[in-house]
């Protein structure tokens, strides 16, 4: 396909790249080119939902560190990216949550007409293909597989117990009519294999003769001419190249690096801008309003059987043979959305359970038999900021989340680290308990406090750092430009109350759209 016939390029094959990729090449007029700095997603262990925490820091994770935080001790924290066809849907550990409907009507309050729950809604259900749930809520026949974990693991159902003894509503589904209570969640599998945007969008289409997908290419820079942008400038294998096209380019290389794209190509702050000697074009705050899941792991000791010694020859032959067993568990497997006061209008803190003790980045393996109860700020005051460290492409990008900058974020925080603390007290879970591994001093402000800032690390959602209304219009065109959008997680004004993977995939459907309407 010659430069001269291409209609779109789009940068970055992760979760929102590959269903542009899908959705704009649908029509066999369109010429498409989708350029991804990682490789093919050939690696076995992508498949293998268990297998997540074996990519983080491999060669598929941009493998980002944050800088020193002050309120988490002065630690740098790991933010883990794909870096591979499918992007972070390739490593990320496969949890199907949507967010609360007041997400997205707070973004249709906040201007962006078109954005409200009821406006997204048809676009998450297109994305599905749920294999158990369907209307009103969920889809069937979309390019994502949906689907209840194949062998679910006993000290969960314990954990969920444990939590209705506390007082937490059953819910069955959070992402139906009800976000708040305790349950059981999907995942973006299908019999036990990993149903990434990769596989599940592109897959299918990948011979169309209208889309090229070219990877290792990572995009240096934007080429305009006049406020017009016609292209984009890549590296491949040591090679400078460029890829030309006749209506857009389309940045879906994430939080950290569309951002990053932006700023080579002088769209940001001026001050920064000049600071690097980069020539200014538009000067937009590209890069502030980063938002992020904080984390932290609790972890109790248990006489039962845990994931620990998952990895066996016998569990790897049942998964290969049916798609069930340990390795199909995606270890996030179930847990409860709660409002630590009465008074909100929507929960503040998810709690994800796990068959098995975590710690250190998931890196380490766990030495004991145990569980782990997690509390997620899900609505986080502070604000982080993704900057150039020089004007150099090859330099990686400087990341400050600023976590619990504000005290709103403490507070929150500690009263879920609380909840846990009172699960864990509750008669179903001393039953398979047999005593705390990793949990605070005591459950005193201070002692929660501190536990968190020693222990809590990203559940690696950054969002917000091209966000609508600041860096693009609500259709995703980068204002002040033609020919030129964001379209990933970076455009969400604010962060969803989930996990992010099933909101970016819903922001690519509808933004798809927009561009074929322009
Ligand atoms: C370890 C981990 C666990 C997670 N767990 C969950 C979970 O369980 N559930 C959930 O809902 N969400 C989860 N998430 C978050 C979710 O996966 C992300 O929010 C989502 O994938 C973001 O999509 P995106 O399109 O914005 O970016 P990405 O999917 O990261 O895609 C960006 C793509 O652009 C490419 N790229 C970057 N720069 C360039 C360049 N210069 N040139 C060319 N290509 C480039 C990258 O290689 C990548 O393929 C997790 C994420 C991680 C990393």
């Amino acid at each position: 396909m010659p430069d001269s016939q291409t209609d779109y390029v789009i940068v970055g094959g992760g979760s929102a790249g590959c269903v542009l990729a899908r959705r704009l090449s649908d029509d066999p007029d369109v010429n498409v080119v989708l350029l991804e700095a990682g490789p093919d997603a050939l690696e076995p262990l992508i498949e293998i939902p268990f297998a997540f925490s074996q990519l983080l820091k491999s060669d598929l994770d941009w493998d980002n560190e944050s800088e020193r935080e002050p309120h988490l001790g002065d630690r740098r924290i790991h933010l883990a990216r794909g870096k591979v066809l499918g992007g972070s849907s390739a490593i990320n550990a496969l949890i199907y949550l949507r967010g609360n409907r007041l997400d997205f009507d707070s973004w249709e309050r906040a201007g962006f007409c078109g954005w409200s729950f009821e406006d997204v809604l048809p676009y998450f259900k297109r994305a599905e293909d749920n294999e158990q749930l369907g209307d009103p809520y969920h889809g069937k026949g979309g390019p994502l597989a949906v689907s209840d974990n194949p062998t679910p693991h006993e000290l969960v159902d314990a954990v969920i117990a444990a939590a209705l003894q506390a007082g937490i509503a059953a819910n069955e589904d959070p992402n139906g009519a009800v976000q708040d209570g305790v349950g059981r969640w999907q995942s973006t599998q299908r019999s036990g294999r990993r149903s990434s945007t990769a596989d599940g969008y592109l897959g299918p289409v990948r011979a169309r003769p209208n889309l090229r997908v070219i990877t290792d290419a990572e995009a240096t820079k934007v080429n305009f001419e006049s406020d017009r942008a016609v292209g984009v400038e890549y590296l491949r294998h040591g090679e400078l190249k460029n890829a030309s096209c006749q209506r857009e380019v389309i940045l879906s290389a994430g939080s950290f690096n569309s951002p990053k794209l932006l700023l080579l190509s002088g769209i940001g702050p001026a001050a920064d801008l000049a600071r690097l000697g980069i020539a200014c074009r538009e000067n937009l705050p590209v890069g502030r309003n980063l938002q992020d899941h904080l984390i932290v792991m609790l972890n109790w000791l248990t006489d039962g059987e845990s994931m620990k010694d998952a990895w066996t020859p016998e569990n790897m032959a049942r998964w290969e043979d049916d798609g069930t067993g340990p390795l199909a568990s995606n270890v996030g497997e179930g847990g409860a959305f709660i409002r630590t006061r009465s008074a909100l209008p929507a929960p503040d803190i998810q709690l994800t359970f796990c068959p098995v003790m975590l710690g250190d980045d998931f890196l380490v393996p766990p030495m004991d038999h145990g569980l782990s109860l997690c509390p997620v700020l899900l609505k986080p005051a502070s604000r982080g900021v993704v900057s150039l460290r020089t004007s150099l492409p090859i330099s990686k990008v400087r990341v400050q989340n600023s976590y619990l900058a504000e005290d709103d974020d403490r507070r929150t925080m500690i009263d879920g680290v609380r909840a846990c603390l009172n699960i864990a007290e509750q008669a179903a879970l001393r039953e398979v308990t047999t005593g705390p591994s990793l949990v605070p001093a005591s459950d005193s402000d201070a002692d929660c406090l501190d536990f968190v800032e020693r222990n809590a690390q990203t559940l690696y959602h950054p969002v917000g750092t091209c966000a609508m209304g600041a860096v693009v219009d609500r259709e995703c065109r980068v204002l002040g430009h033609e020919c030129l959008r964001v379209v990933d997680a970076s455009v969400m004004p604010e962060i969803p109350r989930a996990n992010t993977n099933a909101a970016t995939i819903m922001v690519a459907e509808r933004a798809a759209d927009f561009i074929k309407a322009a």
